[in-house]
Formats: C-alpha cells, sequence, structure tokens
C-alpha cells in the first residue's frame, strides 16, 4: 500500500521556494506504484502533476487541488550499461553525469548546470550549449492511468524546451544513448561551462531558470529585458536578476504572486518596445496565470 500524505508544503519542494501545499503527496518508488496511484486520481477526478527537483517550477500560493508525485528509490537511480545510461524519471541530471562520467560516457555535459531530474529534462525537453534531451534520449518509459510503456523520441514530441506529454503522464524512466569518452575530457568540458554558467547568471541565488523562451528575434528574452531596463526591477519579494535579466530571484518572502507580476510586466514591456510576446519557459502548477496582455 502506498502512503498518500494530505497538505504537504510544496514551496520546500522548488528551488524558487514559494507556493501552497499538494492536497494529496506521495512518493511511488515502483513503476506499478506510479500507474495504481494515477489510476486512483484519475479514478477520483484529481489531476496529477510530478515534482521533480521543482527547478522550472512556480507552485500557486493556493496550492494545488490534486495529487503530487515525487519519484523516490529506484525511480529515482542511474546506471551505465555499454553506451546506455538507464535512468529512472526522478534521477537528478547531476546523478546522471557523474554516473556517465564514471563509466567513461560522454554526451551529457551539456546538462551539468541544469539543476533537475532527468524526467523534468524530458518534459521541457532541457537543453544548454548546443544540447539537449532529444538530441540523446533513445527512449523513455512513459506511465499513465493504464500502464507504461516505452516512446521514442518522435512519439514524445519534443521540440524547443517543449514536449506532447500531457498532465496525467509521468517520465518514469529513460535510456540514454551516449558515446565513450574520456573521465578527465569530460571533467574538463563540464568545468569550463559551469565557470560560463557562474559567470552570466544568477547561480547563487533562488531562481526557477529561464523565466521565457528566447523568441525569434535577433536578441534574446535576457538582452531583450535589460534593454527594457528591468534588471533589478523588483514586486513586493522577487527581483529581476540584477545579473542575467531572464531570471526572477526570490529575493526574500516572494510570493509566487509576486513573480507572476513581474512576468506580466516584462511581457507588456517586451511587447511595448520591441512588439514581441514572449512565452513564459516557467512551468506553472495550480490556479495561477500569467494575465493576457490586453
Ligand atoms: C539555476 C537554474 C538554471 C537552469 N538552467 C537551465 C538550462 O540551462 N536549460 C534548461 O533547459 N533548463 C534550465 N533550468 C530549468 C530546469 O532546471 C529544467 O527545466 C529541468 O529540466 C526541470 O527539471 P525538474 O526535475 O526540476 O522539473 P520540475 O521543475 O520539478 O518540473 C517541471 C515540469 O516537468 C514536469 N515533470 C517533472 N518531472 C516529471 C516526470 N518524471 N514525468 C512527467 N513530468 C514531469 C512537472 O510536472 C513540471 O510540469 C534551470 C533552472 C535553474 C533553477
Amino acid at each position: 500500500m502506498i502512503k498518500v500524505k494530505e497538505n504537504v508544503s510544496l514551496a520546500k519542494r522548488t528551488t524558487f521556494g514559494t507556493g501552497g501545499p499538494a492536497r494529496f503527496y506521495a512518493e511511488p518508488e515502483a513503476v506499478e506504484d506510479v500507474v495504481e496511484l494515477l489510476a486512483w486520481a484519475d479514478g477520483v477526478g484529481l489531476p496529477v502533476a510530478v515534482v521533480g527537483l521543482g527547478s522550472n517550477l512556480l507552485v500557486a500560493d493556493e496550492g494545488f487541488a490534486g495529487v503530487v508525485l515525487k519519484l523516490r528509490a529506484v525511480l529515482a537511480m542511474a546506471k551505465a550499461e555499454d553506451a546506455t545510461l538507464m535512468a529512472g524519471g526522478g534521477a537528478p541530471l547531476a546523478v546522471c553525469l557523474h554516473r556517465a562520467r564514471a563509466s567513461g560516457l560522454g554526451g551529457l555535459e551539456f546538462a551539468c548546470a541544469i539543476p533537475g531530474t532527468v524526467g523534468g529534462a524530458v518534459w521541457m525537453n532541457a537543453g544548454a550549449y548546443g544540447g539537449d534531451l532529444a538530441g540523446i534520449l533513445a527512449r523513455a518509459l512513459v506511465a499513465d492511468a493504464k500502464g507504461a510503456r516505452w516512446h521514442t523520441p518522435e512519439e514524445l514530441g519534443l521540440s524547443y524546451r517543449r514536449s506532447g506529454l500531457r498532465r496525467g503522464q509521468v517520465v518514469a524512466g529513460v535510456e540514454l544513448r551516449l558515446e565513450p569518452r574520456h573521465e578527465d575530457e569530460i571533467r574538463e568540458t563540464v568545468a569550463a561551462l559551469q565557470a560560463e554558467r557562474k559567470a552570466a547568471q544568477p547561480t547563487n541565488k533562488r531562481t526557477f531558470g529561464s523565466v521565457f523562451k528566447n523568441p525569434e528575434h535577433e536578441l534574446t528574452a535576457g538582452r531583450m529585458l535589460d534593454a527594457c531596463g528591468l534588471r533589478g526591477y523588483r514586486i513586493g519579494g522577487a527581483q529581476i536578476s540584477p545579473k542575467h535579466a531572464n531570471f526572477i530571484e526570490n529575493a526574500g518572502k516572494a510570493r509566487s504572486a509576486d513573480a507572476v507580476a513581474l512576468i506580466a510586466e516584462a511581457r507588456r514591456r517586451a511587447r511595448e518596445q520591441f512588439g514581441v510576446v514572449l512565452e513564459p519557459e516557467v512551468q506553472l502548477l495550480g490556479p495561477i496565470e500569467i494575465p493576457m496582455l490586453g
């Protein structure tokens, strides 16, 4: 019997550190547990969401009136076999990278500064420095209320920071196709990418990563918001990062509503100044919405 808790705080489970509780919360330790929980939620008509490391997530201050799953045990582990890395959907990318490096497998270095799980990374098709999940994913085990089955990247509909997965579908496991690379070479690449990241982004602050996807425009979202004079702009406890304008920092006691107000203001200014409607990259959970541009 899987333990289901009630009214569990989600703020502690996100990197931004805001938001209310989940009405129900469970930590499945096997694919069968995930399917059982999804079938139960489906039967009683409750929405379901997975929280990975909460690094791309803004939870409503009122919380989420559904079931939150956090994958544990074998669903959060990784191991290498030949040139394949097999991992549970809840395995942190840092753990995957560590296992790959220890087995002399390269290809995952691009993810060294992405503080999420591999399941969250599939959901988002996370990427950096020219690489993304779509480029290394052989297949993913996706569970729903009826069971679990393997999907190819094409079936998952991966494109720029997006997948075709829907709420109620859980990435329970992945197989990543990597290639032989010397451990020292991997170490060097990772050190260089991490230094680059530290110089450009607020890596030591509470954020949810990039606020907006980069638009089809000569300027990135960050440069656009910078040109709008938004660096350091603050609403309540949330602040546009003084270091990189496409990040919002929890500058102390922020609420999710403060971040939403900043997102709305940034979108308004980008449209006014550049005629571009920026699309949020951050994922929203619960009764929380970015207001429409008037
Ligand atoms: C400092 C910082 C830097 C970042 N840099 C990058 C970057 O360079 N590139 C990039 O792409 N992203 C970046 N991000 C964003 C984030 O780390 C990625 O999107 C990451 O893949 C999210 O993984 P997660 O496990 O934290 O997912 P969460 O934030 O917990 O969830 C994100 C979404 O995925 C869903 N989800 C999570 N796990 C699963 C699962 N197993 N099955 C189904 N759905 C699931 C959630 O329900 C939610 O909708 C950064 C974030 C931070 C804070």
